[in-house]
Formats: C-alpha cells, structure tokens, sequence
C-alpha cells in the first residue's frame, strides 16, 4: 500500500511511549495522563476536553475546510467527549490545533504538544505531489476527510498501530512500543497496514473503545455543530405568473446551497406569486439548479432549466425572481440577483 503520513514528531511520541509504559494498565495510564507526560488534552471540569482549532490559510478552501470540520466533529467529536471549536483564521497567537493547507505529505503533531504550535497539522486538499491518485474531483474529498481523521488521531496523542511490538504490519514501523488501549487493530484509522486506505476515514471499533479511555465515552446525544459566528444569509426568490405573455399555470422546482435543498413553486391564475426562502450560515459560493413546467394559453406545456452561481455574504438578504431569457424558446432561466443588504 501507499504510505501517506509521516511523524514529524516521531521522537518526541517515542518519548511519551517509554514514560508511560511502566503505567500500562488502562486506570493507571490515564491518571499517569493527566498528571504525567502532558500530551493528553486536559478536561476540563465539566469533564468535555475543549481543543481550539483553527486554520491558516483557509482563504478559498470553504468547502474543504467545513468537510473536515463536519468529519472530525462525527468521528472523535461524536465517540469521545472532546469538543473540536473556532476552525476559524488562526489568529497571531492562537492556541489549539493551528492547520496549514498545503500540498505536501499530510501530518500533525502528537497530542497536546502541538497547543499553539503554527503549523502544527499540514492538510492537503490538492494531491498534486502527494498521493496524485487523490486529485480526481469523486476522489478528493474521500481522501481528505479519511486524511483529516487520521490526523485529528495523531492531534488527540494518538500513535500508528503498526508501531505496536504485536503487530504484524512492517510498513513504515518504528518500534516505539507505547501505551496500549486495546488489543491490536487491523481496521484502526491509525494502521498503515489497514487495506482500506485510513479506514476510509470511519473509526473502527476499537478506534472509538481506544479514544473513549483516554477521553471519556460521549452520552448518546448527538453533537450540536457550532453556532456560525455570523448571522445567516437569506436568499429569497419570487415567481410570478406572466399573464401577459400568456401563463396560465406554473410549477417550479429549485434547489439551492450545498445541501441542494429544494422548494416548489405552484402557481395559478388564483395564486399567480409564490416566494421561496433559503438560508446559508457562511460567506461562500451557493449553486442552484431551476426546473419548470408551465401551461400556456395555447395549451401547450413548456419545459424550463435553468443553473447558475452567486457569491453570496454571510448576513446579508437577497433577493431575486425568475425570468425566463429571451429568444432561448422558454427553456433557460435568468434569475438576477435585485439586492442585497
Ligand atoms: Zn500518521
């Protein structure tokens, strides 16, 4: 298989490995975390472990960066009690998990010691010298989040399964030995020997078991998303009938932003306006795709596409309304955009 990652830190993970293997009992171990070595996140007192983190460079990566946000907070954020927060710019002297975007072999730090670190973790989003096999727009993102999740690992203190004295995968093994959480794990997000790459980013059993020692089991309620730090935008788009170019009956289908959700306008001569909102938490590019069906007086029905992009700004309302283009035989829309405040 590929080998994709690479420990920065590899010393100093060795050194946590041998100051905590005389502790190698589970109970031992963890209180041996919390006052020993110090590459554990703390708790805090609410027992949820708070880890900042926040990006470098995230200017043009929206998609991407919320992607690995939403994947960490459904992997270890939802297994253990560690809440990931912020994943906003990294401010100058920012603490936490401060990631850089850049196209080379992905890695963190171990655990706590990276707190502050800049750079601390490197994500690629673009595979152009590393793992090329990546770069296809159906494979990217696969590869980012199933990246994200091993990294975020090695973030929480987390060492490479292979690298257990009892395991039988030679690539790229180190031999630290370390504290053991649980028996060996060929299907770990953290074993280079696993045949699916990073597990395909889902933590295996034994992953959330491992991560539920050190930081707790998180209770069945699901995890709340952070609240966006901006108020959200709006998007409101009105149809109305075109009696005077002979409609009789309409009705639309438009999809809208990165969830693609839809709504339905049914127009009538007893109804001839509908308005359909959207909302959207963050500045951003939003895609809609339109579709149509109208009665005409000449009893002829039409059928109508329309798609297209905006630049939309967080806490901002827009609005629009649907027009047909002329001369394209009522097949295409152009929908402008009237305002925004
Ligand atoms: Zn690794």
């Amino acid at each position: 298989m590929t080998i994709e990652f690479l420990h920065r830190t590899a010393f100093v993970l060795l050194a946590i490995f041998v100051a905590s293997a005389a502790t190698n009992a589970q109970s031992s171990a963890r209180a041996n975390a919390n006052t020993g070595p110090g590459w554990q996140w703390p708790a805090s007192s609410d027992g949820i472990t708070y880890v900042p983190v926040c990006w470098e460079n995230p200017a043009g990566w929206q998609n991407e960066t919320l992607s690995v946000r939403n994947t960490i907070l459904t992997t270890w954020g939802r297994a253990a009690k560690v809440n990931f927060y912020g994943w906003a710019q990294c401010t100058t002297n920012a603490k936490g998990i401060r990631i850089l975007i850049a196209d080379t072999r992905s890695n963190s730090g171990i655990g706590r010691f990276l707190d502050g670190d800049r750079n601390g973790m490197e994500l690629n989003f673009t595979f152009r010298n590393f793992s090329p096999g990546c770069q296809a727009e159906n494979r990217r993102y696969a590869c980012i989040t199933s990246i994200a999740v091993h990294e975020f690992g090695h973030a929480l203190g987390l060492m490479h399964e292979q690298d257990r004295a009892d395991s039988t995968c030679n690539a790229e093994k180190s031999k630290s030995g370390g504290l053991l959480l649980t028996a060996y794990d060929p299907d770990s997000v953290m074993n280079y020997c696993n045949p699916r790459w990073n597990n395909d980013g889902r933590l295996s059993p034994l992953d959330i078991k491992g991560i539920q020692i050190l930081y707790g089991a998180r209770s069945a309620v699901p995890v709340t998303p952070p609240k966006p730090s901006v108020t959200p935008g709006r998007l409101t788009i009105t149809d109305t009938l075109n009696t005077a170019a002979g409609q009789r009956w309409e009705h639309i289908i438009m999809q809208f932003g990165s969830n693609n959700i839809r709504r339905d306008f049914a127009l009538n001569e007893n109804r001839t306006t509908v308005s359909n909102s959207w909302t959207f938490n963050t500045t951003g590019t939003y895609c809609f795709k339109i579709w149509s069906n109208t009665l005409y007086t000449d009893g002829l029905y039409y059928d109508g596409y329309g798609e297209g992009c905006w630049q939309l700004e967080a806490g901002k309302s827009y609005a629009a309304s649907v027009r047909f283009k002329t001369g394209t035989g009522k097949k295409a829309f152009d929908i402008v955009l009237t305002s925004g405040n």
